[in-house]
């Protein structure tokens, strides 16, 4: 979800959430207890309509403090968060390295990045190591697009890259990350650099 909370995309989003707003306590749990059911065993786009839906309720189970009370039991393979005791849904991201895993209940981190066992630690540092300069294009000042002649062209190859990089993340990263967690989402969209989901075919 947009982290800017005036912009006309998230003003959309509270809007969609207002769907579940009618939700009672125990239909939300039961319903979120049954969808991490189906996003057991997978790898999903943060893109994906399902997640969409999935942490729109989980933002408001948030609000509710719907899993202290108990009142669905998740599927038995997702342990519970150290962040906010919901169950555990880590989200890769591009801020790995910084942020580690975050958590899709309460956004905050769910692992830190030197809690991510080895070998995979290993690989993430090196995607994140490669994707931090790539990102940082979108963000050059004026001397640095300057001096880089043709900014236009530089931002470009930029976005390819990015569409590597993510595609990677969906793809090898996410499949060595499944064999710890019980699901895992990437981030498969870059916004500063303009690639979108359907950019990103892992
Ligand atoms: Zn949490």
């Amino acid at each position: 979800m947009p982290s800017n909370a005036d912009s006309p995309l998230d003003l959309l989003w509270k809007e969609y959430g207002f769907g579940f707003r009618d939700f009672d306590d125990l239909t939300l749990a039961r319903w979120m207890a049954q969808t991490l059911g189906q996003f057991g065993g997978k790898i999903w786009r943060l893109s994906h309509p399902l997640l969409g839906a999935y942490r729109l309720a989980a933002q408001l189970a948030y609000e509710r403090q719907t899993w202290f009370k108990r009142l669905a039991s998740p599927p038995p393979a997702y342990p519970e968060s150290p962040c906010c005791r919901a169950p555990m849904l880590p989200l890769l991201t591009r801020d790995v390295r910084d942020a580690g895993l975050i958590c899709q209940h309460c956004n905050e981190t769910l692992l830190n990045f030197d809690e991510i066992p080895e070998p995979v630690r290993r690989d993430l540092e090196a995607w994140a190591a490669a994707y931090a300069p790539v990102h940082a294009v979108a963000h050059w000042d004026d001397a640095q697009q300057k001096s880089a002649g043709d900014y236009d062209r530089a931002f470009e190859q930029a976005a390819k890259d990015a569409e590597r990089l993510l595609a990677q993340a969906g793809g090898q990263l996410a499949r060595a990350l499944i064999e710890f967690y019980p699901a895992v989402i990437w981030e498969d969209q870059d916004e500063c650099l303009e690639v979108r989901p359907e950019d990103v075919t892992p």
